[in-house]
């Protein structure tokens, strides 16, 4: 799968792609991931991407010809074509799956006040938010977006398992997670998880979960 990420900031991703799970998927070659700076694409010579918005307000918008340029630049045929917005369908784990099965997305992310709409009314496919509230620019969205759906690359996650165990996998969140020692600083591993008796541990952690939910999240049991 491949992926292109355009955004002002193009540093704020360099840890993210070399380390961890991530890093490895992409030196593995399941996903290669191309950051390019907008600024790239602007024309005049103080390389301009944003101006003041139309009818006023605060803040700046991204302006359409940089934006045009690139995306026609990088586009492929059928590839999708995402800006990152509050505004957006919610980011879930059946969006990161079906995002994953394409071969190829571009990825927009804004800044100041957002984007000129003719963008998104010519050159964008589909709008994504990552949570109900607003980041400074979209480039971190895009990390997160790019973060859930590579779990979904087959072999990117090692243990393919953990993806039908996670929070929200099946509308509960995950139960507690304990390791060795067994005892630590007085606090005790509850004693069913060291029975070996899996049957009772799998009732147990299901309880869990429906406890957490029922605390943290009841909208998730309607
Ligand atoms: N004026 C916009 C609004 O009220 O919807 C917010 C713009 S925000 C300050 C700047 C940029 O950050 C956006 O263009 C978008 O790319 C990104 N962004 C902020 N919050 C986001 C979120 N929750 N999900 C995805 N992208 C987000």
């Amino acid at each position: 799968m491949r992926i292109d990420v355009i955004t002002l900031f193009p540093r704020m991703l360099d840890g993210f792609l070399t380390e961890s799970i991530l890093g490895k998927g992409i030196e593995s070659g399941r996903l290669a991931v191309n950051v390019h700076d907008l600024r790239q694409w602007t024309t005049d010579k103080h390389r301009t991407a944003d101006d003041r918005p139309f009818g006023g307000g605060a803040g700046m918008v991204l302006k359409p010809e940089p934006v045009f340029a690139a995306i026609e630049q990088l586009q492929t045929p059928g590839c999708r074509r995402i800006y990152l917005t509050p505004d957006g369908t919610p980011l879930s784990p059946a969006l990161a799956g079906e995002l994953s099965r394409q071969q190829h997305l571009v990825l927009l992310s804004g800044h100041y006040e957002g984007i000129d709409q003719r963008i998104r009314d010519t050159v964008i496919d589909q709008e994504v938010s990552i949570g109900d509230y607003v980041l400074t620019n979209g480039t971190l969205a895009a990390a997160v977006l790019i973060d859930a759906l590579a779990r979904f690359i087959p072999g990117v996650l090692g243990e393919e398992k953990s993806l039908t165990t996670e929070s929200f996998t099946s509308k509960l969140l995950d139960f507690p997670q304990y390791t060795r020692p067994a005892e630590f600083r007085g606090m005790s591993v509850p004693e069913i998880l060291l029975s070996g008796n899996h049957a009772e541990i799998e009732k147990w952690r299901h309880a869990r979960q429906v406890e957490k939910t029922r605390q943290v999240r009841p909208d998730l049991l309607k």
